[in-house]
């Protein structure tokens, strides 16, 4: 992995002004190797800045990606997790046309009753898509959510763990709200909370904070926001944790009470661990189109 992340330097573009709202005042919040997370000073959104062109993304997912090896514990865990948010998300629209973007072997998909569900998903490599159709009966695209025609006239435009990975979100939302129907859903999920408590103590300790995969930090408003532009309305908006199989009540809160008192003896983070999973850290929630 580090010889991958040296290479990767000569992809840095240049320093660009805050996302959401256009501001160039940026104040350094965390730092990993070289590349740090700015906070804008007018709206509170944070973002790898610089970051990676688009090439040197593909590289590093290609190179980094491609040779991670498959953890048949964190796939159980990861099954828990699929269901609750089929659950919750199936609570503001309950079948129809379905489009997940990034939905690698269409594992997420496949809890949607196919009986009830017209199922699409689009993703960057052929492997993990031609498993979504031929284990799942997904209707697959390939490539990039906003250079790719998906069709239209969605019901329902899930992304889950996707939208912080993009160089230029607001782009990607953009999208999702145009091939929704009127009354659509937009659907995000498993997405790191910007605005959380542990991102603020921990800073590059929080185990959310992975500047090479995670780009952007936005919060619940911060994206809806972005999307009011589009006609899109927040319904609801959730925070998953005692529900996940990854939380751990009592382990977690000890040990923030813990790293606190080490934080602010050694005004450091030098001799703290990453972060454990913790309320708020994560978000979802749903839009819908008028
Ligand atoms: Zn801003």
């Amino acid at each position: 992995m580090d010889n991958i992340i040296e290479g990767l330097e000569q992809y840095l573009e240049k320093k660009h002004p805050c996302i959401v709202c256009g501001s160039n005042s940026l104040g350094e919040f965390a730092k990993q190797d070289y590349l740090n997370a700015m906070k804008c000073n007018d709206c509170g959104m944070i973002s790898v800045n610089p970051h990676f062109t688009e090439e040197g993304l593909d590289t590093f997912y290609n190179e980094y990606y491609s040779n991670r090896a498959k953890d048949s514990n964190l796939s159980e865990l990861r099954k828990k997790a699929y269901i609750e948010d089929k659950n919750w998300v199936q609570n503001f629209v309950s079948g129809g046309k379905v489009l997940d973007v990034g939905c690698s072997d269409g594992s997420f998909l496949s809890y949607f009753d196919e009986s009830v569900w017209d199922r699409h998903g689009i993703d960057l490599t052929d492997n993990a898509l031609s498993l979504a159709k031929r284990d799942h009966n997904i209707t697959t695209y390939k490539g990039k959510i906003w250079d790719v025609d998906v069709g239209k006239n969605y019901d329902l435009v899930m992304m889950r763990g996707v939208v912080e990975h993009f160089r230029d979100p607001i782009i990607a939302l953009n999208k999702c709200a145009d091939i929704l129907k009127p009354g659509g859903i937009l659907f995000l999920t498993a997405t790191p909370n910007g605005n959380s408590f542990a991102f603020n103590l921990y800073k590059e300790k929080w185990r959310m904070f992975t500047p090479y995969e995670h780009i952007h930090f936005f919060t619940v408003d911060l994206l809806t926001k972005v999307l009011s532009k589009k006609s899109m309305n927040l319904l609801s908006r959730h925070f998953q944790y005692e529900e996940t199989p990854y939380a751990n009540l009592e382990e977690d809160f000890a040990k923030i009470v813990k790293d606190i008192s080490i934080i602010s003896t050694e005004n450091s983070r030098n001799n703290v661990d990453l972060s454990p999973p913790f309320p708020e850290s994560m978000l979802t929630a749903v839009w819908k189109k008028l």
